[in-house]
C-alpha cells in the first residue's frame, strides 16, 4: 500500500464568542474561546483536522515550526511522531503535549479519511454511540452588549441549572466553583443539588482550597448525590490528604495527567476518577491507553473538557465511544458556545447526550466561512487572558485562594 506523506502544516486562530463570560478560580474566560484550528495536508490531498486551546500567534508559529519536522511523514505512524516530537528528555526544553495532541488528532482524521473508516474504528472500535454530558454550570459575568446571563446569586445558579436541564436533557451537573468564599459555594451547590435532584453533580474549585477547607467542604456534601469531588486542593499529597478524611470518590483533571503520575497513583493513591482530556494528555490514544491503565486497576475515568470547538469536540466523542469503562457523563464547555466553526453548526444535545461522529475520519468538516469570519474576529478582538479576572484587575490568586471574589458586587 502506497502510505500518504505529510506536505504542509497549517494553523488558523479563531474567536467564538460565548453566551456570557466564564468565572473560575484563576480568572475568567471573558466572553469567548480562542482557539486554534490546526489542519495537516497530505500529498494525494487529504486534510486532517486538529485543535489547540488559546495561542494566538504563537501557536500558529509553533505549529509552522514543527513542519520542518513532520514534511514527509506518514501519518500513520503515530509512535514515530511521538518521539519526534515529544521525545522526554527533549521536552525538559521543550514540552510541546499540547502541539503533539493537535497533529495527533490531524493524523488519525486523516487515516480515518485514507481508509473510509471512522476513527473510533481506529481505536478498538465503538462500545456505544452517543456520549452523555454533564451540564457545565460556571458563575458568570453579564454579557458586556446585552447584561445577559449573569450567574452570581444562589437562585441564578438554581435558574441556570434547571434551564440547561430543561434544554438539553442533562442529567449530571458540574458546578465550577472557587470563584466565592467556600460557605457561599456551598450554600449554591447545595441548593443547585436539591433543584436538580435525583441527578448526580459535582464540585470542582480548581485546586483552589486548602487541604483543611477541602475536607470541611467535603464533610458538608457527602449526603449528596455526587459523581465524585473533583480538585478541590492542589496535589498529590493534599488531595491523598482529602481522601483519608471525606467519603466521596476524588477525580482530577490536575494532577494526574501523565503516565508517570498515573503510576504513582496507582502506588501510592491519591485520586479515584482520572478525567481523560485529549489534549492535556497528548492526544487520543495516550487516553486510550491511560484508559486502559485505570481498567486494570479499577480507577474510574471521565472525558475532561479544557475548552473545545468541534474538532476536539469530536476528539472526545470518539474516546468516550471506544472506552468501556466510562461510568460518568463527560464534560464540556460546548454548550456555552454561539456558535461553531464546523459544516452544520453546533453539534446538538439530545438527552443530555451527543452523538459520536459516524462519518470518514474524525467526522467533522471545517465551514470556511465560519472559519473566516472567526478569524477575523480573532484579529480584532485579540487573545485574552485565561488567569486574569477583567472584573477583579488587582487580583492575582494564591494556592490556597486567600481572596474570594464579593458575590454581592453586580460587576
Ligand atoms: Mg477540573
Amino acid at each position: 500500500m502506497k502510505y500518504p506523506k505529510i506536505v504542509d502544516i497549517r494553523a488558523t486562530t479563531v474567536t467564538v464568542p460565548l453566551h456570557a463570560p466564564l468565572r473560575h478560580s484563576n480568572g475568567a474566560h471573558w466572553g469567548r474561546f480562542v482557539r486554534t484550528l490546526v489542519e495537516v495536508e497530505t500529498d494525494d490531498g487529504l486534510i486532517g483536522l486538529g485543535e489547540m486551546g488559546g495561542g494566538g500567534e504563537s501557536a500558529e508559529a509553533a505549529f509552522r515550526q514543527l513542519k520542518t519536522y513532520l514534511v514527509g511523514h506518514n501519518p500513520f505512524e503515530l509512535e514515530a511522531m511521538r518521539f519526534k516530537i515529544c521525545n522526554p528528555t527533549a521536552s525538559l526544553y521543550n514540552n510541546r503535549t499540547q502541539l503533539h495532541a493537535a497533529l495527533e488528532f490531524a493524523c488519525l482524521d486523516i487515516m480515518g479519511k485514507f481508509l473510509n473508516v471512522p476513527v473510533y474504528d481506529l481505536l478498538g472500535g465503538k462500545v456505544r454511540d452517543t456520549v452523555g454530558f454533564a451540564s457545565y454550570l460556571f458563575f458568570r459575568y453579564p454579557h458586556a452588549q446585552t447584561g445577559a446571563g449573569e450567574v452570581r446569586t444562589v437562585d441564578q445558579l438554581v435558574a441556570e441549572a434547571k434551564a440547561l436541564k430543561a434544554s438539553h436533557g442533562f442529567t449530571a451537573h458540574k458546578l465550577k466553583g472557587g470563584v466565592f468564599a467556600p460557605d457561599y459555594e456551598l450554600e449554591a451547590f447545595r441548593a443547585m443539588a436539591h433543584a436538580v435532584g435525583p441527578d448526580s453533580v459535582r464540585y470542582d474549585p480548581n485546586a483552589a482550597l486548602s487541604t483543611e477547607a477541602a475536607i470541611r467542604f467535603g464533610h458538608a456534601i457527602e449526603d449528596l448525590n455526587n459523581d465524585y469531588f473533583e480538585d478541590p486542593t492542589w496535589g498529590l499529597n493534599g488531595m491523598r490528604r482529602v481522601r483519608e478524611k471525606v467519603r466521596i470518590p476524588l477525580a482530577t483533571n490536575t494532577v494526574v495527567i501523565n503516565f508517570e503520575q498515573l503510576a504513582t497513583n496507582v502506588r501510592d493513591p491519591a485520586v479515584d476518577v482520572i478525567l481523560l482530556d485529549t489534549t492535556f494528555w497528548g492526544g487520543i490514544r495516550p487516553c486510550v491507553k491511560a484508559a486502559g491503565v485505570c481498567e486494570t486497576f479499577q480507577t474510574g475515568i471521565a472525558v475532561h473538557s479544557s475548552g473545545e470547538l468541534g474538532v476536539q469536540l469530536a476528539t472526545m466523542l470518539h474516546l468516550g465511544a471506544v472506552v468501556p469503562n466510562l461510568a460518568f457523563k463527560a464534560d464540556a464547555h460546548y454548550h456555552h458556545l454561539v456558535d461553531d466553526v464546523i459544516v452544520g453548526g453546533l453539534m446538538p444535545y439530545v438527552n443530555g447526550e451527543i452523538t459520536v461522529p459516524s462519518g470518514p475520519g474524525l467526522g467533522v468538516t471545517l465551514d470556511r466561512e465560519r472559519v473566516g469570519k472567526y478569524a477575523e474576529l480573532y484579529k480584532s478582538l485579540g487573545g485574552y487572558a485565561y488567569d486574569r479576572d477583567p472584573g477583579r484587575p488587582e487580583w492575582f490568586p494564591l494556592v490556597p485562594n486567600a481572596q474570594w471574589a464579593d458575590h454581592r458586587e453586580t460587576k
